[in-house]
């Protein structure tokens, strides 16, 4: 397992929306741990591992996405302003509430990063960082934003992205594990690697123009007008390319002119009719009023 400073506080924070929807039972933090304790061997491990993949059941996809969302917020803590996380997680959850996957533990959360980003591990956890809630201009686009991860969720895109690509490394680790005679937990590690690799590469292309159009008709579904990701979209447009805090989103995302290309030619003048929904700006701006005026690190 991955250990980092903050581990304990995201655990909890995990727990938490677990725990409200009744599934702590059934997503033990220790499950893991004994999982690959009470595999023998690298044949065992192997077959374990190969039935973890080979039919992902909703617990489980909970369970590996707890995994990654560790993975991903050990790199930075949680931001520390409960409003604030309060906020997020309601206008989230509500978005997601509009989806096929409303059963599923969502929680939202932003995390103290500068850079322009966001992200959803498999099971419904997605986080915002602070830098994407700075260049936001209304809850809309928040809607937005959010729809297009809970897309990402819902259409399972990077769990089918784990299953195809994760195998070789895992394998390999294993194999390795084994003939330097170290026990379960080298593997364990190994699937912080995967993880990584995946949100450092990013998804096809064609899985972001869908997690666009679903994004899109699940804040118009939530009652929000439906071009918030197109106003984010025209926002994030507007940053020069090579700008260091837009550097990860360039590199997972296709160009911001693009998907507006493809999210107009989707939305054509079907959602026009509902253009008049609310944006909540004033709501958006008290919200964000304190990141606004902090200094980035
Ligand atoms: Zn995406």
């Amino acid at each position: 397992m991955i250990r980092h400073p903050n581990r304990r506080r995201i655990v909890a924070w995990v727990l938490a929306a677990t725990a409200s929807i009744g599934l702590l039972a059934a997503c033990n933090p220790k499950q893991i741990d004994a999982f690959v304790k009470s595999s023998g061997g690298v044949d065992g491990l192997t077959a374990n591992l190969k039935g973890a993949f080979g039919s992902v059941d909703q617990p489980k996809e909970i369970e590996m996405g707890r995994g990654v969302a560790e993975t991903l917020l050990g790199a930075r803590p949680l931001h520390d302003d409960p409003a604030l996380q309060r906020y997020v997680n309601e206008v989230g959850a509500w978005v997601a509430s509009q989806s096929e996957r409303a059963d599923l533990p969502w929680r939202f959360g932003v995390n103290d990063s500068d850079h322009v980003n966001a992200f959803a591990a498999p099971g419904g956890i997605i986080i915002v960082t602070r830098g994407m809630l700075r260049l936001l201009e209304n809850e809309a686009e928040l809607a937005g934003v959010l729809g297009h991860e809970v897309g990402h969720v819902v259409r399972k895109h990077h769990l089918n992205a784990m299953k195809k690509g994760a195998w070789t490394n895992l394998l390999g680790a294993g194999a390795s594990a084994a003939t330097a005679g170290k026990g379960g937990g080298a593997l364990v590690d190994a699937l912080v690697g995967p993880t990584k690799e995946l949100y450092s590469r990013g998804l096809d292309k064609d899985d972001e123009y869908e997690a666009d159009r679903v994004g899109v008709v699940l804040a118009t579904r939530a009652g929000y007008d439906p071009y918030g990701l197109a106003g984010a979209l025209q926002t994030l447009g507007k940053i020069k390319a090579d700008d260091p805090y837009l550097a990860l989103l360039t590199k997972t995302h296709p160009n911001p002119g693009q998907r507006l290309d493809r999210l107009g030619e989707a939305m054509g003048e079907n959602l026009t009719r509902f253009e008049a929904q609310p944006r909540n700006e004033a709501r958006f701006a008290a919200a964000v009023k304190a990141l606004r005026t902090a200094k980035p690190d």
